[in-house]
């Protein structure tokens, strides 16, 4: 039976390990830290449910809700609270509600856009003009197709340079820490970009569908995230878990693949890369310096803070309803991209009367963070938190700091044909598999089903 080597025990190595020890196919998953999950961290203070990395999944997409419901956590799968869905934009000096029934930043309801002053009316007319444009769009798309584009462009395309800056941008931004200016319509946006080739109107397409969906926007854990990971850990052998091993070199010789970890080569039938794309690029370089090439791909850092406050201390803040805001990128004074509203957007994530708000700073500003102290880097969010939501907190009994480097890949323009290169690079291998944030997605679901999909297909 194949014996295979997984590096990388983030949520894509462990997916894949899920799936081989239920099929009980021998297996060893490396991972360097002294944990699993990688950017999957929860932590729990005083009532208080506090993630350091994602907080949840997008519902539509079904795969970590399979996955959680497999390993028993059907009763703690919780939905967001969208009875309360407002997400603001920060705009000159204030938050402004982007108005109800957006999809991202497509509008599906023409008429809530005349009650919002986050647009001028020449934005509001150039939405209302998109669905007459429907034939117009879709030529556009018939006569470029196979040729990608960045956000940036095909959204001016569609509603015009306005509303690139207003919503996209900082949603963009606020997502994958990336610029509407470089990051890919067809990778980013796949959903869009069908939408176009279809119905040419992206208002169009998404009115004809948006009565069918009436499932909550994201879903979670109770508990956290962790407890997803935790649910996985229990179910692999524990022979087949290797903490504090990085691997520093693989190589491919007599029909095995050869991982060195803390200083000792171990021979595989198979081997799963699942590590984060600039230590995957390192690891392929001494057998592919073309698929190695092609890994060289910007990523993002990022840092999140959580600050979280007893009901005690959360008597006087103000903080409006909703789940959360956006801050386009560059705004003078603020390295904040987003903040999340985290007792409004899941319930059970604090105490009674508690509240909980997540600051997230991406790109430059979270590159510099990277070498400041934790006390630095909470003060600091505090201070933009205070200044954007126009109140005064008080210290947060408990806080939270995280750092993730490099944590978010950018799919640039062209990112799906670089990739369908590097398929063809890693197919000449024998027995190899990327997996990971850099290639097909960077959400839980999309990393969990290939995560489940290559051990599957592995075992048979
Ligand atoms: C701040 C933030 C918020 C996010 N929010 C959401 C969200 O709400 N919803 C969502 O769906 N997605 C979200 N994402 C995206 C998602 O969390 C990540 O894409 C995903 O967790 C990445 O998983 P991974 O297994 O590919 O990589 P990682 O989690 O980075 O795991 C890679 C692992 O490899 C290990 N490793 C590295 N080098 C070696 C080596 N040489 N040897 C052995 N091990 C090694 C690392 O220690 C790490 O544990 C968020 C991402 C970030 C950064």
């Amino acid at each position: 039976m194949s014996h295979v080597a997984i590096v990388g025990g983030g949520i894509a190595g462990l997916s894949a390990a899920y799936e081989l020890a239920k099929r009980s196919v021998p297996f060893q998953i490396f991972e360097a830290s002294h944990r699993f999950g990688g950017i999957v961290e929860t932590e729990h203070h005083d009532g208080f449910v506090m993630e350091c990395g994602p907080d949840g999944w997008i519902t539509e997409k079904p795969w970590a809700r399979e996955l959680a419901i497999e390993l028993g956590l059907a009763d703690d799968l919780i939905a967001s609270n969208d009875a309360t869905r407002i997400t603001w934009i920060y705009r000159d000096g204030q938050l402004h509600a982007i108005p109800e029934g957006m999809r991202m930043m497509v509008p599906t309801n023409l008429n809530a856009l005349r009650y919002s002053a986050l647009f001028s009316q020449e934005a509001i007319e150039a939405y209302e003009r998109e669905p007459s444009r429907a034939h117009e769009l879709k030529q556009y798309a018939a006569d470029h197709a196979g040729t990608d584009e960045s956000v940036a462009n095909f959204i001016r395309r569609h509603f015009g340079e306005e509303v690139t800056r207003t919503i996209a941008a900082p949603l963009l931004a606020g997502v994958f820490g990336g610029d509407v200016g470089t990051l890919s319509a067809e990778a980013v946006m796949p959903q869009f970009v069908s939408m176009e080739r279809e119905h040419g109107s992206l208002i169009n397409a998404l009115t004809a569908r948006t009565s069918a969906n009436a499932q909550p926007v994201f879903t979670s854990l109770r508990n956290g995230l962790g407890t997803l990971i935790d649910s996985i850990v229990v179910t692999l052998p524990q022979q087949s878990q290797k903490l504090h091993h990085t691997v520093a070199a693989i190589k491919h010789e007599n029909a095995h693949w050869h991982v060195e970890a803390s200083g000792e080569w171990r021979a595989f039938d198979h081997l799963i890369l699942a590590t984060p794309a600039h230590v995957t690029r390192t690891l392929l370089s001494s057998i592919d310096t073309e698929a190695a090439a092609l890994l060289d791909m910007p990523a993002s850092s990022a840092v999140l803070v959580a600050l979280a406050f007893t009901a005690e201390q959360s008597q006087n803040i103000q903080i409006p309803a909703g789940f959360g805001f956006l801050v386009p990128p560059k705004t003078q004074g603020s390295g904040l991209l987003a903040a999340t509203f985290v007792d409004q957007k899941f319930p059970h994530r604090v105490p009674p009367g508690g509240r909980l708000l997540r600051a997230f700073f991406g790109s430059a500003t979270a590159e510099q963070m990277q070498s400041e102290t934790d006390a630095y880097i909470a003060a600091v969010a505090h201070a933009q938190l205070c200044d954007l939501l126009g109140t005064q907190l008080p210290e947060p009994s408990h806080t939270v700091v995280r750092r993730w480097p490099q944590s978010l890949p950018q799919y640039t323009v062209g990112h799906r044909a670089r990739m369908r290169r590097l398929d063809e690079r890693i197919a000449l291998q024998p027995a190899l598999t990327l997996l990971g944030n850099a290639y097909r997605g960077v959400g839980l679901p999309d990393l969990i089903r290939d995560g489940r999909a290559t051990a599957a297909s592995i075992a048979t």
